[in-house]
């Protein structure tokens, strides 16, 4: 409930003007800011796709500060998906690895990439010809190092993931360029 429907629906059910305006003397600050940060906090919903449930789920936006995300992961992975890193070309631990599975989000678990849309570019970073659902990766116009290229992110946490590119091989001709670092891979059982 925000600050007027709490004031609305207060005084409709007391009916009376000097109660409201004690409720909303209730509500001067520092229970006015309380109130406030409630109604801000509330994490946007987003749509996406479960593997484990084969359907599409309701989940919460995953928002923390750089603060909270250094105590979560490691340097290598919040140099990655905070900073837009990239990790240097064959060396990823995802880069040959060809385990039937799911590729989960390293900073959130979203799943992002499946092992059967999974390729060898010969670029030295894991490809993938798409995501498990085009709801789960976000893309983003990236116009840094002097050249414009297609970022890809996490839909939930909006950790940095890769970049997508327009020459992959058949059925989509895209690759999802993609840093070992951001995935975390869990085997089909
Ligand atoms: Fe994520």
């Amino acid at each position: 409930m925000n600050r007027r429907t709490f004031i609305k629906s207060a005084a409709v059910f007391v009916g009376g003007t000097s109660v409201s305006l004690a409720i909303i003397d209730f509500l001067s600050p520092p229970h006015l800011a309380a109130l406030a940060a409630d109604s801000t906090m509330a994490a946007e919903q987003i749509k996406v796709y479960s593997v484990e449930k084969g359907a599409y789920v309701m989940t919460e936006k995953v928002i923390k500060s750089a603060a909270e995300w250094r105590q979560l992961l490691s340097p290598e992975e919040f140099h990655v998906l905070r900073e837009q890193g990239t990790e240097r070309p064959f060396t990823g631990k995802y880069d040959k690895h060809y385990e039937d599975g799911t590729y989960r989000c390293a900073g959130c678990g979203l799943d992002l990439y499946s092992s059967k849309d999974k390729f060898d570019s010969g670029t030295g970073w894991p490809s993938f010809t798409a995501a498990v659902a085009d709801e789960n990766v976000a893309t983003k116009d990236d116009r840094s190092l002097f050249m414009t290229r297609t970022e890809l992110l996490c839909a939930r946490c909006d950790g940095h993931l890769g970049h997508v590119f327009d020459d992959g091989p058949a059925p989509t001709g895209k690759r999802h360029c993609i840093n070992s670092v951001s995935l975390k891979f869990v085997a089909s059982m």
